[in-house]
């Protein structure tokens, strides 16, 4: 293809004039691997189609949501039914409460939940309900671990152990940050360090259980109890960020694959997003009684949105979450992943490539490393220009994933056997001019 006939080069052109990089979110401009995004036309099922027509086997599902892979029949008609209702209403509606429901059934430590737009807002607005619901300021984050772009969680950590933060992003003041601590993902003695010393002054922890935006990093099981241990003894919320996590690597979550290593295993506040709206702008945080009765407008803990339960959203999400709740689906993609996360290690082992690689549910993701990193500066040891290649090799064999080195993948109900094995041969192809 020719600069002159390529509709995604042509596109991003386009797009460069007038919006910034040409793209709506950062990571969609391919800085990090080089190249041209690919421009969407159209998607179906475990496929998306390209300017140009060329068909990619999906692997990102608009970065999580679409775990029934795009367009799914009774998704569809849900949809459809509900904008022949009306788009928006700022007013409450039978639907918000169904999902609400359907949520707390399957979530237990979610006793209420708020419906909000994405997940931004619901990791924001979690924080703000911690530290309104203690009386304290300071938070506890891990580096490595992202909770969308609120001010106070654009941060990474300063030199020495349990110290405060810096912005990451221009715009943000340092004073902003200067109650947020960032720690080492899955470092026991920074976490008792920093309660040794602030206990008092913690309101939460928030954290992602299964770190999906370092690629895939898992808490440790003794490192998850311990935060909650510190937490219940020093009158400190722990928040789980499941926004990528919850609903995708089981219906439960993943506060309920800890739950299977620590019983009774339970946040105080779970952050959700992406799987819950099916796609659409929907997002959630909820939690025990006592605590979601702090917000606006019975308690004195502000929070609102337009928005927030939008009636075509909820029918989206709702319908999402009725296919998923089907006894036989998650053990079904559970099995799809794990197919696919061997075959790759296989393929990586035959021609000799570092590779490591886990999964859980329908989530899943790899390095090009010996060993499974257990924290952020260790996933910085990997190899990116060889990561570069491997992902321009796998969109050149119609394989797309996430075009950043850091970013989990997700497989749907919609990929098939077919599908996990062509993109197998395409990585041992690539595999091999890697090797
Ligand atoms: N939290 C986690 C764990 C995420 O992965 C993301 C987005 O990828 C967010 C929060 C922010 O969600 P959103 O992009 O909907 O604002």
């Amino acid at each position: 293809m020719t600069p002159s006939t390529d509709r995604n080069q042509q596109l991003f052109e386009r797009a460069r004039a007038l919006i910034p990089g040409g793209v709506n979110s950062p990571v969609r401009a391919f800085r990090a691997v080089g190249g041209t995004p690919r421009f969407v036309q159209r998607a179906q099922g475990a496929y998306f189609w390209d300017a140009n027509g060329t068909k990619y086997i999906d692997y990102i599902g608009s970065w999580g949501p679409m775990i029934l892979g795009h367009g799914h029949p009774r998704v569809l008609e849900a949809v459809q039914r509900a904008v022949q209702e009306g788009f928006s209403y700022g007013a409450p509606t039978e639907r918000e409460i169904e999902l609400a429901e359907e949520i707390a059934r399957h979530v237990p430590s979610v006793e209420m939940v708020r419906l909000v737009s994405s997940g931004t807002e619901a990791a924001m607005s979690a924080i703000r309900l911690a530290r309104g619901a203690t009386g304290r300021s300071r938070i506890v984050k891990f580096e490595g671990c992202y909770h969308g772009h609120a001010d106070a969680l654009l941060v990474k950590a300063g030199s020495g152990l349990a110290t405060f933060g810096h912005p990451t992003s221009a715009g943000v003041p340092p004073e902003v940050v200067q109650h947020t601590m960032v720690l080492e993902y899955n470092n026991l003695q920074q976490i008792e360090e920093a309660f040794a010393t602030h206990g008092q002054e913690i309101a939460c922890i928030v954290i992602e259980p299964i770190a999906g935006n370092m690629n895939f990093v898992r808490a440790s099981v003794p490192f998850m109890q311990r935060c909650r241990e510190l937490c219940t003894q020093h009158g400190a919320l722990l928040v789980l960020d499941e926004v990528m996590t919850g609903f995708r690597v089981a219906l439960g979550g993943a506060q309920s694959v800890y739950a299977k290593a620590l019983p009774g295993f339970k946040p105080d506040l779970t952050v959700m997003g992406k799987v819950i709206g099916g796609g659409m702008p929907l997002a959630a945080f909820g939690g025990p009684r006592a605590i979601m009765e702090r917000l606006a407008p019975l308690g004195p803990v502000y929070q609102a949105g337009t928005l927030s339960g939008n009636p075509v959203a909820t029918a989206c999400g709702l319908a999402t979450l009725k296919e998923i709740a089907d006894p036989g689906f998650f053990p079904a993609l559970a099995q799809k992943t794990r197919s696919l996360v061997d075959g790759l290690k296989a393929a990586a082992a035959e021609t000799g490539v570092p590779f490591a690689a886990d999964c859980e549910g329908g989530m899943f993701g790899f390095f090009l490393l010996p060993e499974l990193p257990q924290n952020y500066p260790s996933v910085m040891q990997s190899d990116a220009p060889r990561f570069g290649r491997l992902f321009h090799g796998l969109l050149d064999r119609g394989v797309y994933i996430a075009p950043a080195l850091y970013e989990a993948g997700f497989v749907s109900a919609a990929h098939s056997e077919e599908d996990i094995a062509a993109t197998v041969q395409a990585a041992r192809d690539v595999f091999r001019s890697l090797a």
